[in-house]
């Protein structure tokens, strides 16, 4: 793990712009955030999925910090569902195209939606009149002030509209 400093973020938002971080650093699993929080003195804190939903119009003077916590896995199944397990670092078309090559239905609406998986439950992604609050069960989410992982429901989400309990 590599703390940078001043460092273009052009490679990591989808419009390409040539904004500086004053530090950035990426993580692969909780341990890794919870070692760089430790480092975090002076927020403010901005975690990056794919960048295709942020448009930066300034350096960004404080700390950004991209997920790249990976892996997708069958869980469980009962007699209706499948449960997968994917991490935040994950692309989400990715995602989608590893759920249609097993026939595991329900994401596949979703198909071409830029970004990660870390940033669907965010806005609650949809398309084409389905949204991920319809095939979401649980996730586990960093709190960044408590330094504690928390599971959330989809109740808890608080999804509506391109919205969630994470936009507020
Ligand atoms: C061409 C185009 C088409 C699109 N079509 C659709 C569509 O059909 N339906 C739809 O719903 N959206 C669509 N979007 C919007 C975009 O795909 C989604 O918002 C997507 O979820 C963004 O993912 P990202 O990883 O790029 O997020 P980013 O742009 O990196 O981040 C977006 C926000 O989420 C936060 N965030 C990202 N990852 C995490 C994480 N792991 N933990 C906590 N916070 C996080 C960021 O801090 C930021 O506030 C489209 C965008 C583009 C550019």
């Amino acid at each position: 793990m590599q703390i940078q400093q001043n460092i273009s973020l052009k490679q990591f938002n989808t419009f390409g712009i040539d904004v500086a971080a004053r530090y950035f650093a990426a993580f692969s699993s909780t341990e890794e955030l919870t070692e760089l929080l430790v480092s975090i003195t002076r927020p403010p804190t901005l975690i990056l999925g794919g960048g295709s939903n942020i448009l930066f119009t300034k350096n960004y003077n404080g700390w950004v910090l991209k997920n790249k916590i990976k892996g997708i896995e069958l869980i469980k199944e009962d007699e209706h569902h499948l449960y997968v397990r994917a991490g935040a670092g994950e692309n989400w078309h990715q995602f989608v195209s590893y759920s249609i090559q097993r026939n595991w239905a329900g994401v596949e609406n979703l198909s071409l939606i830029p970004g990660e998986v870390g940033a669907s439950p965010m806005q609650n992604i949809g398309a084409y009149g389905v949204e991920l609050k319809e095939v979401f069960d649980e996730l586990d989410a960093f709190h960044l002030k408590d330094k504690k992982v928390y599971r959330l429901t989809v109740n808890d989400c608080k999804f509506g509209y391109r919205d969630s309990i994470f936009k507020k």
